[in-house]
């Protein structure tokens, strides 16, 4: 065991999917084209005045409600001073001493199957800046306000997680909450959900935070890991060195894997933050938190715990399954279409998912829909066909081939439940094998699953196995072979 022991702590920027930004009527659908949607208060004109956007409040009162945190009755939206040539205004309007959510939590599932309790310090609602664009422009940046004026909530977490899996754990919980939540799609390629990790390091045992490092705006999970993982080596490597780690800003280079510093850290004075005169502190009424509590949707924890109630699943399966909102759908669509709950949580766990990394699509785009899959399963159940054939139906199903039943019966794939006809498979394999059955009947019991094998092979995998076990022991048994 090492002498070190990492914390972290991290920033996530969740973009919320309102359709006009946090104080302008622009929209904000992404992909437009370049300083398309900025109007003149994004752009910050003379004279402009912003007004917040009531969508955006209740989405980040919905977080707070859904991570258990407190709501603010009464928040303040405050200018942030920076200079950067993405952010006309000089100035990012954010909310710094009043935020409108402050202390919740998030529960993770760790790699051992327990569950630990992350703090949440705050989130709080702010305007996303512009971007600068550096690539296909020869030497010039240019520079794209759509983006200006976006809401965000940036959610900061308590410095609790312990490695780059944990962080990871946390950061897939996030995400699947805001997705669960409907207040952000959190496409990562696109923006909507960034991640700056704050990671130290300290002697094991040590009570006192070591200096940390920001590593900033990490744009998937797989980097978000091995950013940290990096990270963590330089700290350890510096101190032992003799060396000491100072309070930066970081970035990852992916290609590279490694972390290079970028700026100085900035100290909260630097931003010479106070409250936007332009704006009048945000009163949330009591009545309408509770009508949004009312309208929250099953969350994810809660629906883990129902579906390893209700369907007698493990908590990993039922962890899995409600994971993404999606899955959690289509289960539950399997189901109403007639499927066995737990079949139908073994298949999408396993050959389904399977499939949908294979191809990397997810399950909304799946060949093969509930109610098909529902199909396939119900034949299983009813001993049509063998949880064997039942993958080769799939993979046809994959493919377009049609549903289970037609694949089923073009391919003459059901099961062999004339026992007469089974009978006969079994005489062949043991008229074949005599020196099997002589094992066999002398009590040793490993060629039994030989023998079985011959069989299922004879019939092309259409015999049940459990069956055909039976009858050979019988047939040995008795001495009839
Ligand atoms: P800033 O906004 O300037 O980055 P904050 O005090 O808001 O500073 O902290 C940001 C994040 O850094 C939080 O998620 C917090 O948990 C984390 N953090 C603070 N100190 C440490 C530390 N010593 N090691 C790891 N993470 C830390
Ligand atoms: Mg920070």
């Amino acid at each position: 065991m090492s002498d070190w022991e990492s914390v972290i702590g991290l920033e996530v920027h969740c973009q919320l999917a309102t359709r006009s930004k946090l104080f302008s009527g622009a929209a904000t659908a992404f992909g437009a084209e370049p300083n398309t949607q900025a109007c003149a208060v994004d752009l910050a004109l003379p004279g402009v005045l912003p007004v917040v956007n009531r969508e955006a409040v209740a989405m980040a009162i919905r977080f707070g409600l859904a991570i258990g945190a407190q709501i603010a009755p009464h928040s303040v939206f405050a200018r942030k001073n920076y200079f950067y040539p993405d952010l006309p205004k000089g100035y990012q309007i954010s909310q710094y001493e009043l935020p409108i959510v402050a202390g919740g939590h998030l529960d993770i599932t760790l790699e051992d199957g327990t569950h630990k309790r992350i703090g949440i310090t705050r989130a709080h609602l702010e305007e996303d800046a512009g971007k600068s664009l550096h690539e296909d422009f020869h030497g010039h940046t240019g520079i794209d306000l759509n983006r200006a004026g976006t809401p965000l909530i940036e959610i900061v977490s308590e410095p609790e997680l312990a490695t780059a899996t944990e962080a990871v754990a946390y950061l897939k919980k996030l995400h699947a909450l805001v997705r669960y939540l409907e207040i952000s799609d959190a496409n990562m390629q696109e923006g909507s959900f960034r991640c700056d990790a704050n990671v130290s390091v300290r002697r094991r045992g040590e009570s006192r935070l070591g200096t940390r490092a920001e590593l900033k705006n990490i744009n998937s999970f797989r980097f978000v890991e091995r950013a940290i993982n990096v990270e963590i080596e330089r700290q350890i490597d510096l101190l032992e060195g003799g060396g000491r780690v100072v309070q930066e800003t970081r970035l990852y280079d992916a290609e590279r894997n490694q972390t290079r510093a970028m700026r100085g850290k900035e100290e909260a004075n630097d931003y010479r933050y106070f409250p936007d005169p332009d704006l009048l502190p945000l009163a949330v009424s009591e009545a309408w938190v509770e009508q949004l509590r009312a309208a929250l949707p099953e969350l994810p924890d809660a629906k883990r715990h129902r579906f390893a109630e209700a369907f007698g699943l493990s908590d990993y399966d039922a962890g899995l399954l409600t994971a993404e909102r999606e899955v959690a759908d289509y289960f539950e669509a399997t189901l109403a279409a007639g499927a066995d709950a737990k079949l139908a949580a073994n298949w999408i766990n396993g050959e389904l998912t399977a499939a949908l990394n294979r191809d990397d699509l997810p399950i909304t785009a799946a060949p093969v829909g509930p109610s098909a899959l529902a199909g396939l399963l119900t034949r299983i159940s009813d001993a049509t066909i063998s949880g064997k054939i039942a993958k080769d139906v799939f993979a046809a199903m994959w493919l377009g081939e049609g549903t289970a039943d037609a694949i089923i019966e073009a391919r003459g794939l059901k099961q062999i439940t004339d026992t007469g006809a089974l009978e006969a498979a079994v005489d062949a394999v043991l008229a074949a094998n005599p020196a099997q059955v002589e094992q066999l009947r002398g009590g040793k019991d490993k060629v039994l699953g030989f023998l079985v094998g011959q069989v299922m092979k004879s019939t092309q995998g259409k015999a049940n196995p459990a069956q055909v076990n039976a009858l050979i022991r019988e047939k040995v048994g008795s001495g009839t072979a």
